[in-house]
């Protein structure tokens, strides 16, 4: 989620700097669209993993809270960055933003992890109480 921080960091502050058609693209109702959802989705994330964290210290996690957590803050994140980097046009691919970067080192996050298909089962096992892992 800090990956996803600094994307959407960056995101806000070219937003106040690029301008188009006499404008910051801010000032346009879909780029704000997109910085609102980001905003959202990274807020989720955060108090996911601060609430996770709790129940470690708490020694109250369990193994498909756990699966919650993996399954939707890598993702999440991920997509924050890829949204940040539409933002961004032609610069989003740029290494002189930080954007493309972190989008590429969530694709692995997306694996390391845990794969998704992998804490879908753990979380759907957890669900149901049946095992669907082969
Ligand atoms: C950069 C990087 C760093 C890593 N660091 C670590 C580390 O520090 N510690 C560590 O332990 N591991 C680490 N890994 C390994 C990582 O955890 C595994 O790559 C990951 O768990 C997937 O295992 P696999 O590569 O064997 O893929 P596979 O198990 O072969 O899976 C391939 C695909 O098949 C899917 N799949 C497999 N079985 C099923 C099933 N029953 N039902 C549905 N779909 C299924 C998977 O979800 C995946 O999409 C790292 C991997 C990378 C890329």
């Amino acid at each position: 989620m800090g990956a996803a921080r600094s994307a959407l960091e960056s995101a806000v502050r070219y937003t106040l700097q690029r301008e188009q058609f006499g404008r910051p693209i801010a000032s346009f109702q879909l780029t704000q669209a997109k910085l609102a959802e980001m905003s959202l989705e990274y807020t989720k994330g955060l108090l996911l993993a601060l609430h996770l964290g709790r129940r470690k210290d708490t020694h109250t996690l369990r193994p498909e809270q756990v699966s919650l957590g993996k399954l939707n803050n890598p993702r999440a994140a991920l997509e924050i960055c890829r949204t940040a980097r539409t933002i961004l046009g032609g610069n989003g691919i740029s290494l002189e933003f930080p954007v493309i970067r972190h989008m590429n080192n969530l694709e692995s996050v997306l694996t390391y992890e845990g794969t998704v298909e992998m804490h879908t089962l753990v979380v759907g096992q957890a669900l149901t109480g049946i095992p669907a892992f082969r």
